[in-house]
């Protein structure tokens, strides 16, 4: 195909989830998911959908920084664009100048993450292919190609990440059945929102094992008598052999999140989520050294691919969470995974918010079928939010992520849902400041 890349064109969408406290935690107590969304449009009718997942307030911000990246993109020739999106990642994270705003982290990151990804749903809609599936059918050459090993020799080379691609090489065309048999483990977050009552905690933790999933979490960190609480009546409800993972979004300094999980402790949970700053490298290991066997998790919010490398390198965490809109998107989703596959940790990956469950599936299905090679151990997040929005939503079935088969990144949103939670001139909006107004 023939073409040029004509543009972008950007929305604000924000859904009003902070009236029903869906999503509510210790540090978020009242979020407004939202996406800064991007189209990359081109002379051919192809288009590539991307976001960037923020929580209300600032969407218009991160929706500016995405409009910033429009020159890069503007004219370009279709295919060599598409054909080369390692080269097109590190002209975008690397421009001299745009640098200076991060550099690689933060909102012009992401909004980099935001316009990468929607080229790779062009890519992948272009050859016809669900992204997991391209990805996993790329050779191993190809997988290095799109990956910038710039801070990362130390820990990982190229050469050391073509092994271990190469070493899963074998395996793939048995994995890919097996995913479509069977899926992906999911665990659920719905129950464990911190401004859900107890008879609401009971009955979504009831409905989470019925529904198949072995593992479930709450959010925890805002006060340690109602946590403790609320553990006992999650344990008792799912019984022994359901994981119960806890999140405290950031909440605690070092000692005090080391005090927090002992109270935890006697009701088994399997991690702690994001005990303290994303930042703090040394702090998430002084905790994993002090909470064993408690399991850190971490990554959420973590910038780039360099705190990844560190946090691996300082054994400061069990579990790795990417998120597939934050860092700079697929490209660098890839030299995480490949880190990751280095230094042995499991990756379970951060989902929710808006799409963010539709995008992930795909990195952890292709981290299965071409880089770890292994299911075990390893959960992807789900919350069952705003999946009525994108046009391929993500589907769980008895606990486990179903193989996506559309072409593309699933990250496109339904027209009629865009023109609807526009911010701040969509009905949905008006129709709020009127009732505030009244
Ligand atoms: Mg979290």
């Amino acid at each position: 195909m023939t073409g040029t890349i004509t543009g972008l064109s950007t929305c604000d969408v924000r859904f009003p989830t902070s009236r029903e406290l869906d999503g509510s935690d210790a540090m978020n107590p009242d979020p407004d998911y939202s996406a800064s969304y991007v189209v990359v449009d081109t002379d051919t009718g192809l288009a590539g959908h991307g976001f960037a997942f923020t929580i209300g307030r600032g969407n218009e911000v991160q929706t500016a920084a995405i409009r910033a990246l429009e020159p890069f993109l503007a004219g370009r020739p279709l295919d060599a664009t598409l054909d080369d999106l390692g080269g097109v990642w590190a002209e975008l994270v690397h421009d001299s100048q745009l640098r200076w705003l991060g550099p690689e982290k933060g909102v012009v990151h992401m909004a980099v993450a935001a316009v990468v990804n929607a080229l790779w749903d062009m890519r992948a809609r272009r050859d016809g292919k669900p992204l997991w599936k391209l990805l996993a059918d790329l050779p191993p050459t190809e997988i290095v190609d799109l990956v910038d090993f710039r801070y990362l020799s130390d820990a990982l080379t190229r050469e050391e990440a073509l092994d271990i691609l190469r070493r899963a090489e074998p395996g793939r065309a048995q994995r890919e059945a097996q995913l479509r048999r069977s899926g992906y483990p999911a665990y659920t977050t719905s129950p464990g929102w911190l401004g859900y009552d107890d008879a609401k905690l009971r009955r979504l933790c009831r409905e989470a094992v019925e529904r198949g999933f072995r593992q479930i979490k709450l959010k925890v960190g805002g006060d340690v008598a109602d946590d403790v609480r609320r553990m006992r009546i999650a344990r008792e409800v799912v019984g022994p052999d359901v994981r119960i993972a806890v999140d405290a979004n950031q909440r605690w300094d070092v000692g005090t999140a080391i005090d927090w999980i002992r109270e935890l402790a006697p009701f088994d949970p399997w991690w702690v989520e994001e005990p303290t700053s994303p930042d703090d490298v040394l702090g998430h290991a002084a905790i994993a050294r002090a909470i064993s066997p408690v399991r850190v998790a971490t990554g959420e919010h973590v910038a780039n691919r360099v705190v990844f490398k560190q946090l691996l390198q300082a054994d400061a965490l069990s579990y790795l969470q990417i998120d597939a809109a934050r860092v700079g998107g697929v490209n660098e989703n890839i030299a995480i995974l490949l880190l990751a596959a280095k230094f042995g940790v499991p990756v379970c990956p951060h989902a929710g918010g808006v799409g963010l469950c539709e995008l992930v599936r795909h990195l952890s299905m292709f981290d299965f079928v071409a880089v770890s090679g292994s299911m075990e151990d390893r959960v992807i997040e789900y919350v069952d939010h705003l999946h009525e929005h994108f046009l391929d939503p993500a589907v769980v079935r008895d606990g486990h992520y179903q193989v996506p088969r559309e072409p593309g990144f699933s990250a496109r949103m339904r027209p009629e849902s865009v023109a609807e939670y526009r911010y701040p001139d969509g009905p949905v909006w008006t129709d709020i400041a009127r009732e505030r107004g009244a």
